[in-house]
């Protein structure tokens, strides 16, 4: 069922999480065990997120280094149909620019239409650790528009080869991505949401947002949407601070600010432990904040973390 379709028929506010694609080597037993303890509270979808390849240098016999690509976690698309099997619920796959050619991502749609997955959410993806600035595959796509558009095009019986018989048409529900705080690269926020204005008014169905920890920033996104006409869901991505280090490692990597009040509690923690107790409390207050406005799913980044969140949904049920 489409993401839309599940909102449209919620009663109540529906609860959604993310998991990555283990690391490669391990198997589906480790996303079984992630997610087991989660399944009681019946979400209503599964996000699996999408990884680009990394350039590593591996070396040779003779001590020099040969530059590698390296997919660390692959797996979506699997993982998506496992997770639907076991579980029966909803897995929603996320496609990125990054790394990919064109013809990729329409083989990766169609295996996704072929398994029965009714829903993406279509991303840019970032730039390679090591590397700067985005550049997309040379066959690939710049913007997540542009990813959108393909998927749209795909909706409509429309491939990449012109010539192509058969005219399947795909019925993915689209979610893209929004930032309560801006997205780093954008000039300013006024900008940021016409560019996710236009990717509305291309075909996405709903927005995610990227974690943040004011619920006020939150706020003021979904009103400055609104009056800027976009009228699709937007639906909260939460995440629980669980570690000292994450003071800094958030801010520097999401570009999100952690309010002072909540940073102070954590810097006055002597363990990880209590900064995770911090965090859940911080994260149950967040929850039920963001229930009352009336936000329809609370959509949780368990990354690790499965215990923390399981806490936090008991909480506001
Ligand atoms: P875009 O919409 O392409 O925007 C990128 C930047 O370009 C923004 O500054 C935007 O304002 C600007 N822009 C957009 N369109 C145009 C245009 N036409 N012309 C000029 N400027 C434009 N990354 C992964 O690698 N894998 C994942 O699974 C993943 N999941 C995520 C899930 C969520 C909910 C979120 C919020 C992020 C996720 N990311 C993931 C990270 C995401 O890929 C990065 O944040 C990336 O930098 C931007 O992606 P986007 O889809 O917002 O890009």
């Amino acid at each position: 069922m489409k993401v839309t379709e599940h909102i449209a028929q919620a009663k109540d506010t529906l609860i959604s999480f993310e998991i990555l694609p283990p690391l490669k080597g391990k198997s589906i037993e480790s996303i079984y065990d992630h997610l087991d303890p989660l399944m009681e509270f019946k979400p209503a979808f599964i996000n699996v997120t999408y990884h680009r390849s990394e350039h590593m240098f591996k070396k040779r016999a003779d001590g020099s280094f040969e530059k590698v690509e390296i997919r660390k976690r692959p797996g979506t698309v699997g993982i998506c149909a496992a997770i639907m099997n076991h579980y029966n619920v909803d897995a929603v796959p996320h496609l990125i620019c990054g790394g990919f050619s064109r013809e990729e991502t329409e083989n990766a749609l169609i295996d996704l239409n072929f398994l029965g997955v009714d829903n993406v959410l279509v991303l840019r993806g970032d730039a390679p650790k090591n590397e700067t600035f985005f550049e997309p595959d040379p066959h690939g796509h710049r913007y997540a528009i542009e990813l959108l558009q393909q998927v749209v095009n795909m909706n409509n019986g429309i491939y990449q080869e012109e010539d192509l018989q058969g005219g399947l048409k795909t019925k993915f529900c689209i979610g893209v991505a929004g930032y309560p705080e801006k997205h780093f690269e954008s000039p300013n926020m006024q900008t940021d949401i016409s560019h996710l204005k236009r990717k509305v008014e291309q075909g996405a169905d709903y927005i995610v947002t990227q974690m943040f920890f004011n619920n006020q920033k939150f706020f003021d996104f979904v009103a400055k949407c609104r009056e800027m006409g976009i009228t699709v869901p937007i639906i909260p991505g939460l995440k629980p601070l669980t570690s000292k280090k994450q003071l800094t490692v958030l801010p520097r990597t999401f570009f999100v600010d952690i309010p002072d009040e909540l940073a102070s509690e954590v810097m006055k923690c002597k363990t990880d432990k209590e900064v995770e107790e911090v965090g859940t409390r911080w994260l149950i207050q967040q929850s039920r904040e963001l229930k009352q406005f009336g936000v329809p799913v609370l959509h949780y980044y368990t990354l690790g973390k499965p215990n923390v969140i399981k806490t936090v949904v008991e909480a506001i049920i």
